[in-house]
């Protein structure tokens, strides 16, 4: 393959990747190239259709558009409208189900109580006081406790944590938990940006259309490590990967959570009622079920439907999820921003090049800053 024929080289085809080609390949009008390892386009945002009950899901966990940045908004929808799905979380404990976060009708559920709002910090203080601490707050568990009480916490919070983290909350270190929000109203939506929904026609066409211009070559089952050696240098390369492989981890590796995923076929038209249901107590063993038939409210599916259990685990180094932001990775994850700093020609960003949890509007935020900030003026000449 001639790669000297493109303006630019983009590892992955995720939000960030795909953005990026796009804006070059439609404002610029320049060719280019994406590679991506995996045998679809899309990253982890992708989805598609369960063939046993047509219901179209997301094949890495379910994924809700939502954004205030008016930017990223006019820009999606270039690419697809969206239905008016709204996102609410509900929790199981104990065979009930409670509103997520924390608002006033799962306090008022679970201490059986009818509060108003303004009774909600005095009942709390109560509660808090309860377990008084002599000193500051050293781990997860006494910081959870001194912001909302031990009952809330150790119904709602202490056996997910254990299942997202696989380790005992008074392992995990306080300052992973900034704050707890609890709601002191009946507020139920799970986001408060302005515009939130899910592509009508699935993410999986978004990112055909944006990858759909002929100036662009995808190359699937493509790792970049694999041909990095022909491409040459003075090609502007963007690479959405994990930043320690590029540097072939010579501080050490990002440490990350994974998951995994279980499906099933149900001979019901709705199993939970709702797109996610999270089970909260520690002794079941997933922390989530999805049920995407809900996602598309507009659709007309069938009589059966798919459910997802979501399990959460220490990324073994193969599929990398969310980062983990303690002191090690944090550091570590400094050291390769700083090599990072000092290449040319190479953009190393995305989810897993900036090693950050971001949120899609975040990531096409992000890639449209990049692309007319530094590619604009690099790729034109
Ligand atoms: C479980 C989960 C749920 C989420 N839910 C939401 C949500 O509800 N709402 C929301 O806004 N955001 C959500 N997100 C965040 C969203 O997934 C990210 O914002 C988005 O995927 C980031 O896009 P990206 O392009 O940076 O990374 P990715 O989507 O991860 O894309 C990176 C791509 O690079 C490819 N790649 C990596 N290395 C190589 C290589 N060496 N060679 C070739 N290709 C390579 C990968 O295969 C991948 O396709 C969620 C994330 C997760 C993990």
């Amino acid at each position: 393959m001639d790669y000297s024929k493109y303006s630019a080289i983009i590892v992955g085809s995720g939000f960030f990747g795909s953005v990026i080609a796009e804006r070059i390949a439609s404002e610029l009008k320049k060719p280019v190239l994406v590679i991506e390892k995996r045998n679809h386009i899309g990253g982890n945002s992708y989805s598609e259709i369960d063939p046993m009950t047509g219901i179209e899901f997301h094949t890495y966990g379910t994924h809700i558009f939502h954004t205030s940045n008016e930017k990223v908004w006019n820009y999606i929808h270039k690419f697809t409208e969206f239905n008016s799905y709204f996102h609410q979380v509900l929790t199981t404990y104990k065979g009930k189900v409670f509103q997520m976060p924390i608002n006033l009708e799962t306090i008022n559920q679970f201490y059986n109580v009818n509060l108003k709002p303004y009774e909600v910090d005095d009942f709390l203080a109560k509660e808090k006081a309860k377990d008084k601490f002599d000193q500051p707050p050293r781990n997860f568990e006494e910081k959870a406790i001194s912001l909302i009480g031990r009952p809330l916490y150790e119904a709602f919070i202490r056996g997910y944590t254990m299942k997202q983290w696989n380790k005992d909350p008074k392992e995990l270190p306080e300052f992973i938990l900034n704050r707890l929000p609890i709601r002191k109203n009946y507020n139920e939506s799970y986001y408060f940006s302005k515009w939130q929904g899910i592509p009508k026609d699935g993410y999986g066409k978004i990112f055909e259309k944006m990858l759909s211009n002929p100036l662009i070559t995808t190359l699937l089952n493509t790792n970049f490590f694999d041909i990095q050696e022909k491409i040459p240098s003075s090609i502007p390369l963007v690479y959405s990967g994990p930043i320690d492989q590029y540097f072939n981890y010579k501080f050490g590796r990002l440490e990350y959570r994974t998951l995994h995923f279980e499906a099933e076929v149900h001979p019901y038209e709705d199993y939970q009622g709702t797109s996610v249901m999270n089970y909260a107590e520690s002794s079941v063993p997933y922390t989530r079920i999805h049920e995407p038939r809900h996602l598309h409210p507009e659709r007309e599916y069938g009589k059966k439907t798919l459910t997802i259990k979501e399990f959460s685990s220490l990324d073994d180094g193969t599929n990398p999820y969310y980062p983990i932001n303690d002191e090690k990775n944090s550091s570590l994850v400094k050291k390769y921003r700083e090599e990072a700093s000092k290449l040319n020609n190479v953009f190393i960003s995305g989810r897993l090049g900036d090693y950050k949890y971001f949120d899609m509007h975040e990531t096409i935020a992000a890639a449209l800053a990049l692309f007319e900030d530094k590619l604009i003026a690099l790729v034109s000449v």
